[in-house]
């Protein structure tokens, strides 16, 4: 082992403590003095480890140790330290605290890196008010519309807070990040370690069928212009047409009929259909088919509006096959897979090469309290991740 995998788990379980509460999970909301404190926590270790620390204009942390190469790019790891409200400890944490152990192990052991390697802690990466990866999209420039006034002043930002935090892809050679899987394939094929070999893309879509609220006891059945009918009729032939398909996945979690009374026949069904597919033609295709049935609706008619559109990310190649030889060094068996749920990898894949690295998540459980991946499984991802930062310094100029 190249790492101390008691010194690193015993901080992810202390860290895990900031913000935990029994019996409920995480309340370590971005900006929220439980995050403050998570943060510093973290600050303070990489501090007492030798790494220069600094928190930019959003409130990402950064600790960062230098490299022999007088102005080399620096090798970036790490994930985010925010949860989900009555999320797990893993979430994020695991990637922050093993990127800092990494750069504690090289330091220690007097491995020389080429490359400086920068320990990030990224902010708001959980979806809330400000969308989710906001510290990492800042750093990334992609913060297309700045939050409202109100927003800002709420989480105390600044516009040239946001815009100080960018960082320019030149600075960095590449960005690894450990993550739980968050889902069940790892446990289901008795495999340590995933390599992602991209990230979902997610595009989202209001459907809207119309039909006419009437009396539900004398509305003759053959008269009636059932809103909730029709959008199950329309649902079922979707799902039907979706069982053939094996390339991506699709949900419809929010479903509301108007007027909304036991003995009204519903007038308007409103839902929101979500499709989420590495390959954005897929994506594409599979809404044209949505539509296609929408559009053959005769009783009542169906719109399709889309919200939300964010692309799918392919990973680097040359850090998947740089993982994969962190693995095998480390005789940990390993396999490629696709990651359904986005990540800060997925931002900064748009500036500097990324790699991700998973580990177990026992029964598939994410975001929520009984989230939960063995110890050895963590360590593993660890020295997986330290592994595969020598790496990278080798594979970058
Ligand atoms: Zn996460």
């Amino acid at each position: 082992m190249v790492i101390s995998a008691d010194r690193f788990l015993s901080d992810l379980e202390m860290l895990g403590a900031i913000g935990w509460v029994e019996g409920q999970g995480m309340d370590r909301a971005a900006y929220s003095t439980q995050y403050a404190e998570a943060r510093s926590f973290v600050q303070k270790r990489m501090e007492e480890g030798g790494l220069a620390t600094w928190i930019d204009g959003v409130g990402n942390l950064f600790g960062r140790i230098e490299g022999s190469e007088e102005g080399a790019p620096a090798i970036m790891a790490g994930s985010h330290l925010d949860a989900v409200p009555g999320g797990g400890k893993y979430d994020g944490p695991l990637g922050v605290v093993a990127a800092l152990e990494a750069a504690r192990a090289i330091k220690e052991q007097g491995i020389a890196l080429r490359h400086p390697l920068e320990v990030a802690g990224f902010i708001a990466e959980e979806g809330g008010p400000l969308g989710g990866t906001f510290g990492s999209r800042a750093l990334a420039g992609l913060i297309q519309e700045l939050p409202s006034p109100d927003l800002l002043a709420r989480f105390g930002l600044t516009a040239e807070g946001i815009e100080a935090s960018r960082r320019d892809g030149g600075s960095l050679c590449c960005y690894l990040e450990l993550h739980i899987e968050q889902g069940s394939t790892l446990e289901r094929r008795g495999i340590p370690v995933g390599i992602p070999t991209g990230i979902v893309g997610i595009s989202r879509y209001a459907v809207t069928v119309e039909g006419e609220a009437n009396h539900a006891g004398t509305t003759p059945m053959k008269e009636r212009k059932d809103a909730m009918r029709a959008a199950a009729d329309l649902l079922s032939r979707w799902f039907r047409w979706v069982d053939t398909r094996d390339d991506f996945v699709c949900n419809v979690g929010v479903l509301s009929l108007t007027p909304g009374s036991v003995a009204v026949v519903p007038g308007k069904a409103e839902f929101t259909l979500e499709i989420r597919s590495l390959k954005d033609a897929v994506m594409t295709e599979a809404a044209d088919k949505f539509r296609a049935f929408a559009a053959d609706m005769n009783r009542c008619p169906a719109t399709v509006r889309p919200t939300v559109w964010k692309g799918g990310v392919d990973l680097a190649p040359e850090l998947q096959d740089a993982v994969e030889r962190a693995c095998s060094g480390a005789n940990i068996p390993c396999v490629r897979m696709p990651s359904g749920a986005s990540h800060d990898a997925n931002s900064m894949a748009h500036i500097t090469s990324s790699g991700m690295i998973f580990v177990p998540s026992a029964g598939g459980i994410s975001h929520s309290k009984d989230e939960w991946t063995a110890p050895e499984d963590l360590a593993r991802g660890a020295e997986v991740l330290t592994r595969a930062i020598l790496e990278a310094d080798r594979l970058f100029s």
